[in-house]
């Protein structure tokens, strides 16, 4: 069992001041970082709390009832993401995928979502709005998201064991409520529906082709995530990693796959096809992807932001600090402000956690520790 790590100091106190910068950036939708990625996908937390307490992102042991949840006054409102999201839409991004912690948590979101979904890309087009949850109140709200304008959801479930689920999320909660979420996702037209299986090894490879089998030719993209060393607490070893290239073999095993080519620059899943008799993909029987961030890093094409539940802006899943952009919301900035101070701190990203990792020492040599997966949504 592997050693769990208290945090002593709560990384979200330490927020990095938003530039202000004397050249404005201007908003053109072509903005590049400093290794000339675009800003494309903007992720938001619009919760730090959870109903699951999964051991690889929200560990029961640090994520008790006497942890520091933030108080909703130090929540953005949606009036204040839709203002950001203008911003940010402005620079480029063209998706966004709503998060957490558990974002169905969120009272009436289905609102956030209708006032996102009022909003178009530079070029005119709707944005793809998703969001990845737990499933656990999908099956109540399946409806009320799609008719706010929701396009897709991305639903975790690490496996069809009940057993083995119950003890990965660590409140007993059954698969059976999860799939009869998929289902109604499904039935509400938030497709094509992506499962997400965190794969530990030690924990749930044996459930790997259980679920391929049961996903295979029903329309729903399964994805396999290697287990990562996200945030400061969840006590990741690298021999608790089972490589993608592992999981693909052990489907072979059984289901024959052909590689596909990407969907879109910057996805992080690598496609494989499940092939037909005459060896070809098959697209009645779908396909799967595996996210390799440990083994196969896709950093060069990352076009991804993250703002956190109290609008600090993330240039990285594994980053440390982020920038505050709730004060000059709150502090009276104009949107040209904020769209110039969002363009600055994105033109000076170099973030490439992943591709580094295994030449960074632990704390990657600044001694602040990780940001909580839970905090700013995988
Ligand atoms: S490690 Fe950071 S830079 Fe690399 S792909 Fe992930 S979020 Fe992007």
């Amino acid at each position: 069992m592997s050693e769990r790590v208290i945090p002593l100091v709560d990384q979200r106190v330490a927020a990095l001041t938003a530039p202000r910068p004397t050249q404005p950036v201007p908003a053109t939708g072509l903005l590049g970082d400093a290794l000339g990625r675009p800003l494309r996908d903007l992720r938001i937390s619009v919760t730090d709390r959870c109903n699951f307490r999964c051991n690889y992102c929200m560990p029961k042991e640090v994520f008790d009832k006497d942890y520091p949840y933030l108080p909703h006054s130090a929540l953005l409102t949606f009036e204040e993401i839709t203002r950001l999201a203008r911003q940010f839409i402005a620079h480029g991004v063209q998706k966004i995928r709503l998060t957490g912690g558990e974002p169905l948590l969120r009272k009436n979101i289905e609102v956030l979502i209708d006032q996102l979904a009022a909003l178009r890309t530079v070029d005119g087009e709707p944005l793809d709005i998703t969001l990845t949850t737990n499933g656990s109140l999908l099956a109540r709200k399946a409806r009320a998201l799609k008719d706010a304008g929701l396009r897709r959801v991305t639903v975790s479930l690490d496996g069809l064991d009940d057993a083995v689920f119950r003890r990965m999320n660590d409140v007993d909660f059954p698969v059976a409520d999860v799939l009869e979420g998929i289902a109604a996702a499904r039935a509400a037209g938030l497709g094509p529906v992506k499962v997400n299986m965190v794969v530990k090894r030690g924990t749930n490879e044996h459930e790997i082709l259980p679920m391929a089998r049961h996903f295979r030719g029903s329309g729903v993209v399964l994805r396999f995530i290697e287990y990562m060393d996200v945030g400061a607490t969840n006590g990741w070893r690298m021999d608790e990693v089972l490589p993608s290239a592992d999981v693909v073999q052990i489907i072979r095993t059984e289901l024959p796959l052909v590689p596909l080519e990407h969907t879109a620059t910057g996805e992080t899943a690598e496609r494989w096809g499940y092939a037909g008799a005459d060896g070809r993909h098959d697209p009645a029987l779908g396909e799967i992807g595996v996210i390799s961030s440990v083994t196969q890093a896709f950093c060069r094409d990352c076009n991804r932001a993250r703002l956190s539940t109290e609008g600090r802006l993330y240039l990285c899943l594994f980053a440390s600090n982020g920038y505050d952009l709730r004060s000059l919301l709150r502090g009276g900035a104009d949107d040209t402000a904020i769209a110039s101070a969002i363009g600055a701190i994105w033109q000076g990203r170099s973030d490439r956690y992943s591709e580094q990792r295994a030449s960074l020492p632990p704390d990657a040599g600044t001694g602040a520790r990780r940001v909580e997966m839970s905090y700013i949504g995988g």
